[in-house]
């Protein structure tokens, strides 16, 4: 509210918009000249705004937090750095930068320049139309082919069981005004899918777009547990789905069940032999004993989504807060 006001203070003495870019980053050395000379392009093409550039270190082992310091001045920006105490995972650190962020509108990209700065022009242009979310999607992409088949199935599978409509192929890149950003970090959730929460907000939204180049250079650092860990954020935060795939398996198990022992009965005062065989036998048990796993194992994964958030512990913790001046040597 206060930043906000703030916002519109500065609208009405028409003072140039804030606007912030959170980067979260680990172990991202190889990219970060590249990635500051970009922001350096981009902040010089746009002169009609101030900028803040907010370096979210997602506990990088390498160095390339001595690397932001030692590029800084070619952002051309104030940059701000926070470190966090350890490896929390990129929702986190995107969420870590989205709270210290000051701007009347904040943009998240990745450090890899997948997300090219240079398309954030049309973000902006969109934001002064009066949208309150901008986010690019993926026409296409560069890459390793099975991961992006793997984005493209994800997608589509996530986009028929979310309660809320979640646009197919957008990313965390994007746009969001004051008030989003505002309504989004005062989620409590402990369980972070920044786009669903960003969808779920609503407000004018709307997409833009793009051809997602590969990374810039280095390895992806999402692994595939961390990729599965996402892709759970999405489906137990944003769906019942996999509740009612439990309730629905238990009830066409209970009904094969209840079909076979009539059949049972029949042959068996009819016919006057009993169904023969144990494998049928066996196999019944085992399927009901697989049901009734899966069902255990869905409701344990909402259980202890429950659990999670009752502990109530922060989502990262920040262990060092640094601004460095585009224009000055001095570390403070
Ligand atoms: N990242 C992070 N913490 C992590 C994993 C990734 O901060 O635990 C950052 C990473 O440095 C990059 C962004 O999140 O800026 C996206 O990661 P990456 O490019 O490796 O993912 P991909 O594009 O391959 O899905
Ligand atoms: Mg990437």
């Amino acid at each position: 509210m206060e930043q906000s006001s703030s916002y519109s203070d500065r609208m009405t003495r028409g003072e140039p918009r804030l606007i912030s870019l959170v980067v979260p980053l680990f172990n991202e050395s190889a990219v970060v000249e590249r990635l500051v000379t970009r922001i350096g392009s981009l902040v010089e093409s746009e002169p009609g705004y101030r900028w803040e550039v907010l370096f979210a270190d997602d506990g990088s082992t390498d160095d390339s937090v001595a690397k932001i310091v030692e590029h800084r001045a070619k952002a051309r920006a104030p940059i701000r750095l926070l470190r966090l105490s350890r490896n929390f995972g990129h929702q986190a650190a995107l969420t870590a930068g989205l709270m210290a962020a000051k701007g009347d509108a904040v943009i998240l990209l990745d450090a890899d320049l997948q997300d090219p700065p240079e398309l954030i022009g049309s973000f902006l242009r969109k934001f002064e139309e009066g949208y309150d979310v901008v986010y690019a999607i993926r026409k296409t992409r560069e890459g390793d082919a099975s991961n992006n088949f793997a984005y493209k199935l994800f997608y589509r599978l996530f986009r028929r069981v979310a309660e809320i409509p979640i646009p197919v192929d957008a990313g965390d890149f994007g746009l969001m005004s004051r008030k989003v950003a505002s309504l989004v970090i005062a989620m409590p959730e402990s369980d972070i899918f920044l786009r669903g929460l960003r969808s779920w907000v609503g407000f004018k939204q709307i997409g833009i777009p793009y051809e997602r180049p590969a990374r810039a250079a280095g390895a992806t650092k999402y692994s595939f547990s961390k990729l599965l860990k996402l892709a759970a954020s999405a489906f137990f935060g944003f769906s019942f789905l996999p509740l009612r795939i439990a309730t629905s398996l238990g009830l066409i198990t209970v009904f094969l069940a209840l079909c076979y022992s009539v059949f049972a009965i029949c042959a068996a005062l009819f016919f006057q032999s009993a169904p023969r065989g144990w494998a049928s036998v066996i196999g019944v048990i085992s399927f009901i004993g697989g049901a009734q796993l899966v069902c255990i194992g869905i409701l344990g994964e909402y259980i202890g989504r429950i659990y999670k958030q009752t502990l109530g512990r922060p989502l990262f913790i920040i262990a060092e807060e640094r601004e460095l001046a585009a224009d000055s040597d001095s570390q403070t």
